[in-house]
């Protein structure tokens, strides 16, 4: 629907048919400062409630996220295509956040210092940032947004939460389920519509003191470049360029579990997926016969069927980007072993792919493919391999898979990432600290690292003690 050129409403598509699911209001810059000023007001009592009234508040919302777990779950396969067992394992992984923080949310404390004066002493207090924006993508619709708003709310802030257009109802669902467990009406505030508009308000506001961000590395260095003019606290979660290393010293059977999951959960759309398979010359054939009949078994379909490993990619144009970085590996020499074309389902639906004789300079491996492709390059060292792996922008997961205990360690120490699994392919758990070096971001989230960067820290000198 469109008034004066804007349009009212925005239709949400099933990636698994093609077809509207519903719409929702398309909203700008009027209902964004509406929003903000509503967090900004509801900051005056939330950030005055006592920690342990935010943290009861917190475990409510936690039990109801899990009691409405399975229409959640149902919600989150409707809008963003995932097989319903999988979109079960996000609403179960984002709660986690919510039920941590509420517990988190009473060890937040200052330190007494040693004073330099005996008539004067010091005192560190931590207190909430303030309002904060937060920006979350499609990929995990429901629980990007606990990951940002559990430690918020834990420590006292309000948000704005600017979900992905793609994905917005798990996360209107959510809101709702707040409100029911007694967060009160704008402490969580939900925009959608238009983007870049909602964005530049966000970012233009004095009362928004934080931004945090999940999506992609261009998105992210807009945003940290338009936060500077305020001078906002800045939290990012970018890309990621997965290194997923098979030493010829590797148990077959766990990286070939390993190396399934890692690359074709969720389609191959997260940001911790692997991105490139790094295989050391010893356990190669081996390796690679177990992993193409592995792949071939996987079954492909809408994610509410039974038994369904890959549903849909998320659009049109996620399929275009892995069609075209598949076409340019092959121009370059690259060999299709399993898949390599859309599925016949059709639509967005693309075979689950493996792709062998890849060279770390082509573009499948230098961006995120985000699509069930595994690209698989040779190697013959553990130098090589760390070099390889660390020739890239991104910094966020990688992985290694070996039985010596040495190597372990020099590998790990030695890979420029932020989150690290040896005989591992896909870790994340509230307890964890979450997040990247280099382009994939800045600041952490899970873990007790999670709070701080939505804390400001006031160092107090009290004069004249006697
Ligand atoms: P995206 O950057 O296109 O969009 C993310 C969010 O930003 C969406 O809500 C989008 O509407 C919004 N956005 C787009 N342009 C904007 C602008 N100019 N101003 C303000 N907001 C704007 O990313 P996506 O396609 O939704 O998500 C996929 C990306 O997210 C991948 O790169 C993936 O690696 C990354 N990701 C990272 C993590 C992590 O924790 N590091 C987790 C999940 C996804």
């Amino acid at each position: 629907m469109h008034m004066m050129g804007r349009p009212l409403s925005i239709k949400v598509y099933n990636p698994a048919n093609g077809e509207v699911i519903a719409s929702v209001p398309f909203m700008g810059e009027k209902e964004t400062k509406d929003a903000i000023s509503s967090a900004y007001d509801a900051f005056r009592d939330w950030s005055k409630l006592t920690a342990f009234d935010r943290s009861s508040r917190l475990h409510k919302w936690y039990n109801l996220l899990i009691e409405h777990k399975e229409e959640l779950a149902q919600l989150i396969t409707l809008e963003q295509g995932k097989p319903l067992n999988e979109a079960i394992g996000e609403v179960v992984y984002g709660a986690s956040f919510i039920e941590f923080y509420a517990e988190e949310a009473k060890r937040v404390n200052g330190d007494i210092l040693p004073s330099p004066m005996p008539d004067r002493r010091l005192f560190v207090l931590k207190q909430p940032v303030g309002v904060v924006g937060a920006i979350t993508p499609w990929n995990f619709p429901l629980a990007m947004i606990t990951r940002k708003v559990g430690p918020a709310l834990a420590c006292g802030c309000t948000v704005v939460i600017k979900p992905s257009e793609l994905t917005p109802f798990s996360a209107l669902a959510a809101a709702e389920l707040a409100i029911q467990s007694g967060i009160p009406p704008g402490v969580l505030n939900v925009v959608m519509g238009d983007a870049p508009k909602i964005g530049n308000s966000l970012l233009e506001s004095r009362q928004v003191r934080k931004i945090t961000f999940t999506g992609s590395t261009a998105v992210g260095k807009k945003l940290m470049a338009g936060a500077a003019e305020t001078v906002k606290k800045v939290s990012l979660e970018l890309g990621g360029n997965a290194p997923f290393i098979i030493f010829d010293d590797a148990d077959l059977e766990v990286a070939v579990k390993a190396s399934l999951a890692s690359k074709f959960l969720y389609t191959g759309q997260a940001c911790i997926c692997t991105n490139r398979l790094l295989v050391q010359e010893g356990i190669y054939d081996k390796f690679m016969n177990a992993f193409s009949n592995a792949v071939k078994s996987l079954k492909v379909g809408d994610g509410f069927s039974e038994g369904v490993a890959q549903g849909p990619l998320i659009n049109e144009a996620a399929i275009h980007k892995v069609e075209s970085l598949v076409q340019d590996a092959i121009s370059k020499g690259a060999k299709v072993v399993v898949g390599g074309k859309r599925h016949s389902l059709g639509l967005t639906f693309y075979e689950p792919t493996i792709i062998s004789d890849v060279k770390n300079e082509m573009l499948i491996a230098r961006q995120e493919i985000f699509g069930p492709v595994a690209p698989v390059i040779r190697f013959k060292t553990e130098e090589e391999a760390i070099q390889i792996a660390n020739d890239t922008d991104a910094g966020l997961a990688a992985y290694l898979f070996t039985n010596n205990i040495q190597r372990s360690w020099r590998v790990s120490e030695a890979l420029e990432y932020g989150i690290v699994g040896v005989n591992e392919g896909l870790h994340a758990y509230e307890v964890a600290p979450f997040g990247g070096f280099k382009q994939s971001g800045l600041g952490r989230e899970g873990s007790k690292y999670g709070l701080d960067d939505f804390l400001e820290i006031k160092c107090i000198c009290m004069g004249n003690m006697g």
